[in-house]
């Protein structure tokens, strides 16, 4: 198995019992299982392999490639009866009862600006302009600026998921992982524009709880035609729980009910593909969590916020309690 496969959550050889911790977990978790400093020691050890990293690779034309964790149909099985049975045990709490439309609170959210010299080093207002685009993707949830953190640091500016760049940067630079959404920023190699991590791998390896983008993704910045700030909108969808769209024709898919089967990614700004026609509806080329041109990326499906919503609660409760109850 090659690293890209391990990164694409194709099946590993493993037992495939399913079973309420371990052996249904995503291949690369049975890698940093077990204590926080075993967890820590088996990662750098992970990364210390030899070919454990990522290729760097410029596709052309560079199309939308996000390096979040893909899983198995049987992995993703796993993560929803999680969900469900952890999220039934939230909502029985009257305090995780209240829920939309309005939400009195703001999830904060601190940026990581890691730069080297003037490269990379974006100005303030664009990230005012990339909140708007944020909360106009997820209203009625809100984000909240926290603070804007730069770091002129040649030596972690570039990273991938693999590099001892994002390690150290997350290690050294994050704020409370459980109360605030972290977003970096710096240059991507292997052509990823970003990737983030699940809600659910929170308490296996929080050092990585956060969104990581390309600095060119954000509004007006050099990656057109992904530069109108739908990247961080996308991540910031993985961090709250979405999958992918596209996880093939037949099964529970992306496990949402209203954004139909996908079989491939859509690239670029289509109208109407039906990749699975023996299943109802076209492709949902128009959704965040396709990776359509920020253009055509429009829409969450009602499946995809209840979805986020639970996940919110059963996986980041501080931060959903702030949300209902207000920022107080
Ligand atoms: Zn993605």
């Amino acid at each position: 198995m090659t690293t890209q496969d391990l990164w694409e959550g194709r099946p590993a050889a493993r037992s495939g019992v399913l079973s309420p911790r371990g052996a249904g977990l995503p291949h690369f978790l049975t890698c940093i299982r077990g204590s926080a400093a075993l967890r820590v020691a088996l990662l750098v050890g992970c990364l210390a392999i030899p070919g454990f990293e990522v290729e760097a690779q410029t596709p052309t034309p560079r199309v939308r490639t996000c390096a979040t964790f893909n899983f198995s149909p049987t992995e993703k099985r796993w993560i929803q009866e999680q969900l469900i049975v952890r999220y039934a045990r939230v909502a029985s709490r009257a305090t995780f009862k209240r829920s939309g439309p309005v939400y009195p609170g703001t999830i904060p959210v601190v940026f990581h600006v890691i730069h080297s010299g003037e490269e990379g080093r974006v100005d303030r207002s664009v990230i005012d302009e990339q909140m708007d685009i944020l909360n106009a993707a997820f209203a009625p949830i809100q984000f909240g600026l926290a603070d804007v953190e730069y770091v002129d640091n040649a030596n972690w500016f570039e990273m991938n998921p693999f590099s001892l760049a994002t390690f150290f940067s997350k290690l050294f630079l994050q704020r409370d992982y459980t109360t605030t959404l972290n977003i970096y920023t710096g240059k991507l190699t292997g052509g990823f524009l970003g990737w983030a991590w699940f809600p659910f791998l929170a308490e296996y390896l929080p050092v990585f709880d956060a969104v990581t983008v390309d600095y060119g993704t954000l509004p007006g910045g050099d990656l057109d035609p992904y530069n109108e700030g739908d990247t961080i909108v996308h991540e910031v969808g993985h961090w709250a729980g979405l999958f992918h769209t596209f996880q093939g024709c037949w099964g529970p898919g992306d496990w949402i009910a209203d954004t139909p089967a996908q079989a491939a990614p859509s690239y670029g700004c289509f109208e109407e593909i039906d990749s699975c026609p023996f299943q109802p509806g076209l492709d949902p080329s128009n959704n965040y969590m396709d990776y359509a041109t920020d253009p055509c990326a429009t829409e969450f499906t009602p499946g995809q916020e209840d979805r986020m919503r639970w996940s919110l609660a059963t996986y980041r409760p501080q931060i959903w309690l702030r949300l209902v109850f207000g920022n107080n």
